[in-house]
């Protein structure tokens, strides 16, 4: 297996193509994330960090450049070749948890785990095992309404590894909790990637919680430095 998680190269795209409000988002934006690293991205509002995190998610395609995911060259590649990789390699958090409110807590741990074709059985472990390390274990069978904003976040955490990703792309993922709980709930994220190994990509504003990760990257003009 690759020591590299991911790297992009070359990464350029621009917006509304043509038109008055063109705007190119990324001009060569540059950065590999090793196994076990927790970076930084930092940027102001409107610099590019959803765009820069889609396309590292594959969510999205550059106009030019090339997306590496533990050594394989996805640019180009099927849609399908892509959804696998998304699927098996790269768990996602956002702002807002984006859980299921019709299901526990472990229930969204277990749901993406039954889909991969792990047995029920195992999901359910895997669940509680998550949920027990980033301290939320006791409201594994309350629904996210039922949770605090920093308990709904933690379990977003957990089912983003759920699957055992590589990489995690988090996207200002404590951006909607007071300071306090912002803090908590990064800890608890942080000591999770630390455990699993996973290399992690973190967009975030607070300047303090960058600075306890591995590395800082900014993104400046459309490249990263
Ligand atoms: P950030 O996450 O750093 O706030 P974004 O990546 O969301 O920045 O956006 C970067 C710039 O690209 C912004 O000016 C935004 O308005 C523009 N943009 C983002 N997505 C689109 C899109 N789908 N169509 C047109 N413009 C977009």
């Amino acid at each position: 297996m690759s020591d590299v998680a991911i790297r992009l190269t070359g990464i350029k795209k621009h917006y509304n193509a043509g038109k008055p409000n063109e705007i190119q988002v990324l001009r060569g934006a540059e950065l590999s994330v090793g196994r076990g690293e927790v970076v930084a991205l930092v940027a102001p509002s409107g610099a590019g960090k959803s765009t820069l995190l889609h396309i590292a998610g594959l969510l999205d395609t550059p106009d030019a450049g090339k997306v590496e995911i533990a050594g394989e060259d996805l640019t180009g590649r099927s849609d399908r070749a892509r959804t696998n990789a998304r699927r098996s390699q790269i768990g996602f958090v956002y702002q807002f948890h984006h859980l299921l409110p019709e299901f526990t807590a472990a229930e969204n741990i277990i749901l993406p785990q039954l889909a991969a074709g792990i047995s029920r059985k195992e999901a359910e472990a895997r669940a509680q095992e998550l949920l027990d390390k980033v301290g939320v274990g006791k409201r594994a069978d309350h629904r996210p309404g039922a949770l605090s904003g920093g308990e709904q976040q933690r379990v977003a955490f957990c089912r983003a590894l759920a699957n055992g990703p590589g990489l995690l792309l988090a996207d200002e993922p404590t951006g909607n909790l007071d300071p306090a709980t912002s803090d908590q709930v990064f800890e608890a994220l942080i000591a999770l990637a630390r455990d699993t190994g996973l290399a992690a990509l973190i967009a975030t504003h607070n300047m303090e919680l960058a600075a306890r990760m591995d590395r800082t990257v900014r993104l400046q003009d459309g490249v990263l430095v």
